[in-house]
């Protein structure tokens, strides 16, 4: 079959592999439909994810068909439409039974899929655990409205939960890429009194003002004025930082208002300062990633319902066969793109 591999740092090829078999009585084995390519795959790519193991095949976006499974399943059956969870965990552990899936214990546990096993940029999958990482799709839901359910929208559910949002809250979201849309979407289900989005590309500002006029939008320049001018108590009320950047952090919290909660999702290439002496008084609450995927079947339900939607993220569909071309394209950023779609040879 075909898998895109991470065969050096710096180099992603795609290999004829061996189809995957179950190796454990909690494994299924995934015929993958469709597949996006996600920001981490670019880190794996660069060499800055020391863990990725070379050889592996990338990708951990995905959705498919249920083709086999291990004895001890017996909720899931071959022929199933599964959206696959970006995180393996036992479902069994002390983090487990908390939901902090995270941080599963398991030595499988965590983001193992495409980085330490082998993902889904291939024909076939196989998922450890798959009674907790594979969640069946409503049959109205298409492969395209589920395909971020495991990842980038699991995301921006889990971080507007653990914002706790209120009905009179400004909530500042600062990045609007791929995840920032999934958490803008999450956030504006809890009806949040006033959303501000702050971003620097224009063309994702002018998404975000074409698909969501109820949401205020910004630069970062001008951020920390406007949220001040247009929120109720000299800042946001809760502040999530999804972009990442050199100075996003610091913004994060300069926008908020005294005794705020700052949700930080973003996944920064260098270390950040929290300088306590300068926020002294300000009495903040500081909650950090990454996400404890478990949700899956909410947001399943929440999509059958036409609640979320964000299949206007899939701005470009390729075969597997092109894949590079795909990368090529998502990691130039060209002609507008948001997410790329992976197509299997049955998808
Ligand atoms: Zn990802
Ligand atoms: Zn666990």
């Amino acid at each position: 079959m075909l898998a895109y591999t991470y065969t050096a740092p710096g180099r992603f090829e795609l290999l004829d592999k061996p189809r995957p078999a179950i190796l454990h009585p909690r494994d299924a084995i995934v015929r993958v439909t469709l597949s996006s390519i996600c920001t981490s795959d670019l880190h794996i790519k660069h060499g800055s994810v020391p863990r990725a193991v070379p050889g592996i095949t990338v990708g951990h976006e995905m959705v498919g068909v249920v083709e086999e499974v291990g004895s001890a399943l017996t909720a899931l059956h071959p022929g199933d439409r599964v959206a696959v969870n970006v995180e393996t965990f036992c479902g069994e552990c002390y983090f487990c039974r908390h939901g902090w899936v995270n941080n599963c214990t398991d030595p499988q546990g965590g983001w193992a899929l495409g980085c330490r096993i082998d993902g889904g940029q291939a024909e076939y999958v196989r998922v450890p655990y798959a009674d907790q990482g594979l969640t069946p799709i409503p049959p109205s839901v298409t492969d395209r409205q589920a395909l971020f359910v495991g990842d980038i929208l699991a995301t921006g559910y889990w971080a507007a939960d653990i914002s706790q949002i209120t009905a009179e809250d400004t909530v500042l979201i600062i990045g609007g890429g791929p995840t920032g849309i999934c958490t803008l979407q999450c956030v504006l289900l809890q009806g949040p009194r006033r959303v501000i989005l702050c971003e620097k590309d224009p063309l994702r500002l002018a998404f975000v003002r074409a698909r969501y006029p109820q949401v205020l939008t910004v630069g970062p320049e001008e951020a920390a004025d406007f949220v001040r001018a247009h929120s109720d108590h000299g800042g946001a009320d809760r502040v999530l930082e999804v972009a990442g950047g050199a100075d996003t952090f610091s913004l994060a919290w300069q926008c908020a208002r005294p005794n705020a909660i700052v949700t930080v999702v973003a996944l920064y290439d260098g270390p950040q300062v929290l300088p306590l002496p300068e926020m002294y008084g300000k009495n903040l609450t500081f909650k950090t990633g990454g996400v404890d995927g478990c949700r899956c079947g909410e947001i399943l339900s929440l999509i059958a319902a036409g609640r979320l939607d964000t299949t206007s993220l899939i701005t470009h569909t390729y075969p597997l066969a092109d894949i590079a071309a795909a990368y090529d394209l998502f990691e130039s950023r060209r002609d507008g793109v948001i997410k790329v779609a992976i197509q299997g040879p049955e998808g």
